[in-house]
């Protein structure tokens, strides 16, 4: 409080301007996040900065920020519940906990005091805790909270998240509660207009009751209005919950999709994007109004409970006519599900083909792989408006007798209800709202059979979906890991087979080899020698089949696969920047890197010459995949987002293989001066790089060929025993 007292009015309007400009109000995600983190201190667990991620860049959606933030406490060992607390209830022992505050703030309650005193940290206010009355805190209170503990150890291990597509589901329970009662409600209100006939026919008309006319009239017209009522509320209902499914599951797929592990991968990018936009005929399945129809099928047995009530015998026929359009709804169901799941692997296919194509268009109209790829694309198309046809086919069948059933009853009845009304046992009125709830009996089955058509379709996608659900992770949850937020940079490979799934070949052979804490280190080797699996096993990319990867003498398995690869400084040999600016690609792994930072980087790199001589500098736009930058300048952007959180370990694949000679020189110099003190892998084909080393090691066919000092190296080469160095 003391360095708040000391700025004046007129300081506090000097840097008032300056505050709203470089301090924008931290976003919801980010406040709860900081939240969590000291409330778990303050209980002893530890909460991994990754799980973390899940709750920032969210704006201000506190749904899913909370659900984040529940989820990383669970992941950290702790038991979190969000739900309406009122301020007086919360005493010693439901502390500490998170309080939600009206301006889309959050602050941790520590404690209450025996006399009543919130012990407050409030993350806006930095690190320590402060006192606050209970009726000041009340004013800005929302009135939600989340209550953390420390989980009971039987539970630790138990997997937080629940199922990714039931958990959502579940989630929305209450909406479709509210579902099923408004069509509960518009079922029962739907019985007004036959009734209101029927009381018309058989009591208004004979007597000529008008005041009788005009009070049905008014109930039934105010039936009607309630029932459009409901019908509207249900539809919003339905859109909010697909929203917020929506939502919920979109974050889980495309984080599973960003963990999933390379080994679990197969397939093509094309199939994974297919699979991931199949989520939308899951979804909207679950958040149509064909769903609807399912919930209204069992009020035809009320409809039809009524027809018998005022009908007796006439009843028969939608009781028979029920049963026969759901028989054939079922029975084509077998073959709409092998079309269906055709469908979706031809779909996958064509997606396949399309994200190949558009990738390397360039390569396609200058080597004229157009025709091969445009013949891959039809033969994919026609197989799959093939199995379309089929599916349509039978699809229009089920519709058609669902049709034919619908009318056909009605007709049944009157040509039924004419004998029964000439015996006299059924009234006139009776048979017309016979014929009424008849049609309304049978039109959720109209929507039924399209309903079934297309849970062939949902089930396959479904399936997809899970499968991809289930694929292994790098993290996955529940796993509990080491925490190592600094690495020293100690890199030991001790007897490392591996071959990538799949592949009859094996890539790494026996490799054994220890490299200490700021060693410079180059890997050579022809071209397939292994060089590069090397380095995506050391990143955790890939796992060894046998034998073990230590860092500082632990398991990189037993590591959390996020504090690996902030501590490793990354040029991977196919370079990859991203659309937004310059800036943004450098930073992209440090989204709280300084500018400093990020021109220091640029200027090791070697980047800084183009980026200053560009009128935008740092702000250039770069599009996809980095267009608008050469192949080296691409390279000097990825080698700077590779120093840029100043890493202990650098492992570089290439970095200079796209740039001039001049400019690797500079490179190779600046990068001496910051590699000093820091663990560098460096893969190369270039004798210049060989200068910022003081140790290589030759791969040859996937196994370790030399290793020792360059000069060593030279002479191993004269001797004629090495043809790599050159
Ligand atoms: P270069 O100097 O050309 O980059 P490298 O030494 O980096 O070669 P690697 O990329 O490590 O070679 O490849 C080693 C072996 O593993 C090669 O025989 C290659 O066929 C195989 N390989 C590489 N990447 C994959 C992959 N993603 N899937 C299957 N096999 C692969
Ligand atoms: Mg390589």
């Amino acid at each position: 409080m003391s360095r708040l007292d000391r700025i004046t009015p007129e300081r506090a309007a000097a840097v008032g301007p300056f505050l709203s400009q470089t301090a924008p109000k931290p976003e919801f995600g980010d406040v709860l996040a900081q939240c969590l983190i000291h409330a778990a201190s303050l209980l002893g667990a530890t909460v991994e900065r990754a799980a973390l991620d899940g709750a920032r860049g969210d704006g201000n959606d506190c749904a899913i920020a909370v659900q984040a933030i529940l989820s990383a406490a669970e992941n950290a060992g702790l038991q979190a519940g969000f739900g309406a607390w009122p301020l007086k209830r919360f005493d010693a022992a439901l502390t500490p906990a998170i309080l939600i505050l009206r301006d889309g703030g959050a602050v941790v309650l520590e404690t209450v005091t025996s006399d009543g005193t919130l012990v407050i940290h409030d993350p806006a206010l930095g690190k320590g805790a402060g006192e606050i009355a209970a009726d000041r805190l009340a004013r800005s209170y929302d009135g939600h909270a989340i209550i953390l503990r420390r989980a009971h150890v039987a539970d630790r291990d138990a997997p937080p998240e629940g199922h990714w597509f039931g958990a959502a589901l579940a989630t929305n329970r209450w909406t479709y509660a509210q579902v099923m009662l408004a069509a509960v409600l518009a079922n029962v209100l739907g019985l007004a207009t036959s009734v209101f006939i029927m009381a018309v026919y058989d009591r208004v008309l004979p007597n000529e009751a008008v005041e009788s006319l005009i009070a049905l009239t008014s109930g039934v017209a105010l039936a009607l209005l309630f029932d459009f009522v409901v019908k509207t509320l249900r539809a919003g209902f339905i859109d909010r919950a697909g929203e917020r499914a929506d939502r919920m599951v979109g974050r889980r797929l495309f984080d599973q999709v960003v963990d999933l592990r390379m080994s679990a991968r197969g397939g093509s990018t094309g199939a994974l994007a297919s699979t991931l936009r199949d989520f939308e005929t899951l979804r909207d399945f679950f958040t149509s109004a064909t769903l609807v129809a399912l919930v209204d099928l069992p009020f035809a047995a009320l409809f039809i409970g009524v027809i018998f009530l005022v009908g007796g015998p006439l009843a028969l026929i939608p009781a028979l006519a029920v049963p026969l359009v759901l028989f054939v709804g079922l029975a084509v169901q077998p073959f709409l599900r092998r079309h269906a799941e055709g469908k979706l692997a031809e779909g996958q296919g064509k997606q396949s083909v399309l994200v190949e194509t558009l990738a390397g268009i360039e390569t396609v109209k200058t080597t004229g792989a157009a025709p091969v790829m445009r013949a891959r694309w039809e033969d994919a198309v026609a197989r799959q408006s093939q199995q379309g046809t089929r599916a349509r086919m039978l699809t229009q069948f089920a519709m058609n007798v669902t049709g034919f059933a619908q009318q056909g009853a009605q007709v049944l009845i009157v040509f039924y209800g004419v004998f029964l009304v000439t015996a006299g046992s059924v009234s006139m009125g009776a048979l017309i709202a016979s014929v009424i709830l008849t049609g309304r009996a049978l039109a959720p089955l109209a929507q039924l059979s399209q309903t079934l058509a297309r849970l062939a379709e949902v089930r396959g996608a479904y399936r997809n979906l899970d499968t991809l659900m289930k694929g292994g992770r790098d993290r996955p949850p529940g796993r509990r890991w080491m925490a190592r937020p600094k690495l020293e940079g100690a890199i030991c490979l001790d007897a490392v087979d591996f071959a990538y799934p799949g592949q009859g070949g094996v890539a790494l052979h026996g490799v054994s080899l220890s490299i200490l804490p700021g060693e410079r280190v180059a890997i050579l080797g022809r071209a397939g020698s292994g060089k590069s699996t090397l380095a995506r096993l050391i990143l955790g990319l890939y796992a060894p089949d046998r034998g073990t990867i230590r860092i500082d003498g632990a398991d990189i398995a037993q590591i959390d696969p996020g504090d690996l690869r902030r501590n490793i400084g990354t040029v991977l040999q196919d370079v990859c920047l991203f659309s937004g600016t310059i800036r943004d690609n450098i930073a992209i792994g440090h989204p709280c890197a300084e500018d400093p930072d990020i021109r220091h980087a640029a200027r090791v790199a070697g980047a800084c010459g183009f980026i200053a001589a560009h009128p935008e500098g740092y702000e250039q736009m770069l599009g996809e995949r980095g267009e608008g930058l050469s192949g080296g300048q691409k390279q000097a952007i990825a080698l700077a987002r590779a120093l840029v959180g100043r890493p202990p370990v650098l492992l570089l694949d290439e970095p200079t293989s796209a740039m001039d000679v001049e400019t690797e020189a500079t490179v190779i110099s600046r990068l001496r001066a910051e590699a000093a003190g820091r663990t560098l892998v460096l893969v190369t084909h270039r004798p210049a790089l060989l200068d910022l080393v003081d140790r290589v090691i030759v791969l040859e066919g996937g196994r370790i060929a030399f290793d020792g000092s360059p000069a060593a190296l030279m002479d191993h080469a004269k001797a004629g025993g090495n043809r790599h160095a050159r």
